[in-house]
């Protein structure tokens, strides 16, 4: 069995840092991603906010990392790991068929954005569905728009959009939001914010491939809004590896300022972790901040 230094888990851009900067140490690892190499990367229509770049799209950044790491001969494995489990020397990582070793482990996994679960949503992803505002608000300067959810996200990206779109309405499926800020009564004083409370999005509906209008009921009845994005802020789930004992903040994993979680020698970046920004750059350099911490480990052996 392959004893490698360290195992990196997901292939999105904290994972694919961490890998070149282990390689470039001259570490034997293996990079394990389950589908497309740059992960989320390849659901960005456009990246504004990446250093380097004034646009690029994505899947093209996903690419020019891909390029990067073939380049430098990154050991890459396309497979899911369906388990892991840790050892007093050594973490175990099971694929379908077989199992890996290594000294350490970086889960780099990502998390997935809740869904609202309705027919036409993932089509629409980039033509009017979207997950992020940060991201995507600028493509809907001055349009209307709705935000689906009820926590502090949902109102925090309502007000980042209510500064760039025409109309913001936030659609809540509750009777009050869940937060514990002064940022309602922010919004409330934005003349362009519409709150719908005991709302639910039943449907969306589609023109010319795009998203057209959604439809909210309450109560009493239901109606057609015209919008051309809508943002849905309903939580997401980190992909961590239940079976281990984490130390988690909600569902996210816990990590020290080294990166490492609760469990020695297994250490988490990007997504999965809990932090206050999710975005491209922390996630990179992240995986550097792992990676080095791994590399000074290994030297000292
Ligand atoms: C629609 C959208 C737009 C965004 N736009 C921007 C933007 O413009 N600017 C910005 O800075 N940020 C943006 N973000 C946020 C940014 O994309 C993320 O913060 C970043 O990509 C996270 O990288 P990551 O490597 O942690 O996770 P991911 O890129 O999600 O990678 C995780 C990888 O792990 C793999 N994986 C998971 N489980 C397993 C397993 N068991 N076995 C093997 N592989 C596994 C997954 O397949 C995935 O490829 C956006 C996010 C979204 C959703």
């Amino acid at each position: 069995m392959n004893n490698y230094d360290c195992i990196i888990i997901g292939g999105g851009i904290a994972g694919i840092t961490a890998s070149i900067y282990l390689k470039n140490a001259n570490k034997n690892i293996l990079l394990i991603e389950k589908s497309s190499m740059g992960g989320t990367l390849n659901k960005i229509s456009e990246i504004h906010n990446y250093p380097g770049f004034s646009s690029i799209s994505g899947p093209d950044l996903a690419s020019n990392l891909y390029s990067q790491i073939k380049s430098l001969e990154v050991p890459i494995l396309n497979d899911t790991v369906i388990k892991i489990e840790h050892q007093e020397t050594k973490n175990v990582v099971y694929l379908k068929d077989k199992k890996l070793e290594c000294k350490y482990l970086i889960l780099a996994t990502g998390k997935e954005a809740r869904k609202l679960g309705l027919p036409l949503e993932d089509d629409l992803i980039g033509k009017g569905v979207s997950y992020c505002a940060l991201c995507d608000g600028g493509f809907f300067k001055d349009k209307d728009v709705a935000v689906i959810g009820a926590g502090e996200a949902a109102l925090n990206e309502a007000l980042y959009l209510s500064n760039i779109c025409h109309k913001v309405i936030i659609v809540n499926k509750y009777n009050e939001f869940k937060t514990e800020t002064d940022i309602l009564d922010k919004l409330k004083k934005k003349g362009n914010v519409l709150v719908l409370y005991n709302s639910l999005t039943t449907a969306l509906k589609s023109k010319n491939s795009k998203l057209s209008s959604i439809i909210v009921k309450d109560e009493k009845e239901e109606q057609e809004l015209e919008v051309s994005g809508i943002f849905v802020y309903i939580g997401s789930t980190p992909n961590i590896f239940s079976n281990l004992d984490f130390e988690l903040d909600g569902k996210y994993l816990k990590v020290r300022e080294n990166f490492e979680t609760s469990i020695d020698s297994i250490y988490a970046i990007g997504d999965v972790i809990t932090k206050k920004y999710y975005q491209l750059v922390n996630a990179a350099s992240e995986g550097m901040e792992a990676a080095m911490d791994i590399i000074k480990r290994l030297n000292k052996e």
